[in-house]
């Protein structure tokens, strides 16, 4: 017979948790997100629903779920999204269920999300860790963004200006990275994640 103080092994493992990374585009959450997925099976990486259009190579599904304005509204309307908000001329948001099942799975749930969706989440799931990522500097982002030529001159131009704002805001984060060397921010995340 069990005891009220010997909750099964399973029960214990049973909640995950959720961690929000927040960095100005092009500081290169992606690639460390993508490592981090590869070296770490228990983690989940959230697919948010966009109505930016696919990049050449991003896929329907797994990159995002590219949605029309009308359909995302009607998402936010059911209260589909876990938080949204519109950036760089663009809905983005967290689809809710999946969160909720991963979390019940137990795994650690990656939201890879902007400054407003990430002050959302502060509120709606207040114990989730939310770590930001920051550039060596203001002028290696700007370069990371030319160099990666993905977006239009005007994108990202409005992308830099939000990337700004973003960075003032790094100090209400639970943790900072500075994503310089790959390895260290890597260690570092780690560190972070598994503690
Ligand atoms: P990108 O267009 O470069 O893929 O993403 C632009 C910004 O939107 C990035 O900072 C990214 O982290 C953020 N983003 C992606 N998905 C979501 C989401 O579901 N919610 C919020 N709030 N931001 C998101």
């Amino acid at each position: 017979m069990q005891t009220s103080n010997s909750t099964p092994a399973n029960d214990r493992r049973s909640q995950g948790k959720v961690i929000v990374l927040t960095g100005p585009s092009g500081v290169g959450k992606g690639t460390l997100v993508q490592i981090l997925l590869q070296r770490h099976r228990e983690l989940y990486l959230s697919v948010s629903a966009t109505t930016r259009s696919p990049r050449p190579g991003e896929i329907d599904g797994k990159h995002y779920y590219f949605v029309s304005r009308s359909d995302f509204e009607a998402m936010i309307v059911s209260n589909h999204l876990l938080e949204w908000t519109e950036f760089a001329g663009n809905y983005y948001g967290t689809p809710r269920l999946p969160i909720e099942q991963k979390i019940a799975e137990g795994k650690i749930v990656l939201l890879e999300i902007e400054l407003e969706g990430a002050n959302q989440i502060r509120t709606s799931l207040p114990d989730a860790l939310r770590i930001f990522i920051l550039p060596p500097s203001f002028s290696v982002l700007e370069k990371r963004l030319r160099d990666r030529a993905q977006d239009s001159p005007s994108a990202i131009h409005r992308r830099l200006q939000r990337a700004q704002i973003e960075i003032d805001a790094a100090k209400e984060f639970d943790i900072q990275i500075t994503n310089d060397d790959l390895e260290t921010a890597l260690h570092l995340l780690e560190a972070a994640l598994f503690n």
